[in-house]
């Protein structure tokens, strides 16, 4: 067991923290504040070979490891938090899944101007019945000629208001196994968008309407049968986020740190009141236990498709971690902390909405719990017993 980074990971670090360093240290602020996707960033990191960084070079991708597009992510986000962000778009999201089973003609079509960060895609999974029971999902799609006519509508869909595609998943049949994904474009008839809606985060969603859209069957990605290779795919969507999660915690930390040697009260530096060196003390804890677990969940997906229980336990971890050192950095830093004169604040609130996005620390927890056990708990109600 090997717990340092090679020297080509290392070199990997420096250079990204480089690229951050020069072209997203001005404007970091002005970036967390604004609710739009920086596609310029986007652009920024096509040019430097930051999107696609898991994906095949024959699909136009870098062809590298899911452990350098985490250790991309973190370094991203030591200098521009908001960034990171892109970072999960161009790596992590639903453009893998497109990635992982898109037919040629798809991969062709689809991937191309995302990973030149011309387009972002979102993805289209939860519906207003339907977050953490996400195959309570009732969007349909029914045979309609050669392709699918849709119905139904989305929620909290990230990047809505200004995606050019979306994975969408919906039900081709009942049950587990009639689940799975078309790929549907902005503008196509009968896809509209409701008014935005912000989150605590500043991020924007608007709500998705299907109205008899039709999806010709070069659009489908996962017909029925799916949506465990969904899942599977999502797993190294969740790397994302966990890896977000702790990247921005650590942001937060270092600023804490800065301040505390800086900040003077009672004629001293805060960084001599031992109450507060507890505080940095256990935060540190957190942050390099939390990293480990994120290393290993990255480095052992890479050897295959990712584990759900190391998954879940990184992004448990991770999603705590993350929330609790950026609220002690926000104590730390007083009303400096508190101000939005900082990005501290903003990691705050970030990291509070990857404890419920991308599958709660709850939900995660279930599944952490199955493999303790051995065995699957199902959360739905027993169906009630035939009389007679
Ligand atoms: C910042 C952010 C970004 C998001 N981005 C996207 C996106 O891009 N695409 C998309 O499709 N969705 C997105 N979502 C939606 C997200 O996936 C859902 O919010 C999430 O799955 C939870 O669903 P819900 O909000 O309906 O809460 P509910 O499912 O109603 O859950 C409410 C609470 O009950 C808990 N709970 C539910 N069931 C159980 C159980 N069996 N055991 C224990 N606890 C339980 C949950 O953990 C939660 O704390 C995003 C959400 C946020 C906050």
């Amino acid at each position: 067991m090997d717990f340092a980074l090679s020297e080509e990971q290392e070199m990997f670090q420096r250079s990204v923290r480089g690229i951050a360093e020069r072209h997203l240290a001005d404007g970091a602020l002005a970036r967390a504040h604004d609710p739009a996707f920086p596609f310029d960033v986007a652009r920024l990191f096509a040019a430097e070979g930051l999107m696609g960084i898991t994906i095949a070079e024959a699909d136009g991708g870098q062809g590298g490891t899911l452990m350098d597009a985490v250790l991309a992510i973190e370094q991203v986000a030591l200098v521009c938090p908001k960034s990171a962000d892109v970072v999960q778009a161009g790596n992590f999201g639903p453009i893998r899944t497109v990635a992982e089973y898109a037919t040629p003609n798809q991969a062709e079509r689809l991937l191309g101007p995302l990973l030149l960060g011309e387009m972002v895609i979102g993805i289209a999974m939860t519906e207003a019945e339907a977050g953490s029971a996400a195959t309570d999902l009732t969007t349909s799609a029914v045979p309609d000629g050669d392709g699918f006519r849709v119905n139904g509508g989305k929620v909290f869909t990230g990047h809505s208001a200004e995606a050019d595609l979306f994975l969408v998943y919906l039900r081709f049949g009942p049950g587990l196994d009639g689940i799975g994904s078309v790929v549907m474009s902005r503008g196509q008839e009968g896809f509209s968008f409701g008014e935005p809606s912000s989150h605590m985060n500043d991020e924007q969603w608007c709500a998705l309407y299907f109205d008899n859209v039709f999806v010709g069957p070069e659009d489908v990605l996962l017909g029925p049968g799916g949506f465990r290779k969904q899942i599977a795919s999502f797993n190294a969507e969740r790397i994302g986020n966990t890896a977000r999660s702790l990247g921005l915690g650590q942001f937060a930390f270092n600023a804490a740190r800065e301040h505390a040697m800086t900040r003077k009260q009672f004629g001293r530096p805060l960084c001599e009141f031992q109450g507060l060196q507890w505080k940095f003390a256990d935060m540190q804890i957190k942050l390099e236990s939390a990293r480990l677990l994120l290393y290993r969940a990255a480095v052992n997906a890479d050897k295959g498709l990712p584990s759900a229980d190391e998954t879940s336990i990184a992004k448990a971890y991770c999603n705590q971690v993350g929330f609790e050192v950026a609220n002690e950095a926000v104590q730390i830093m007083g009303g400096t902390g508190y101000s939005r004169e900082g990005l501290v604040e903003y990691c705050f609130r970030k990291t509070r909405g990857w404890q419920i996005a991308g599958g709660s620390l709850e939900m995660m927890k279930n599944r952490i719990a199955e493999g303790i056990f051995e065995r699957r708990f199902s959360q739905r109600l027993p169906r009630p017993e035939k009389s007679g």
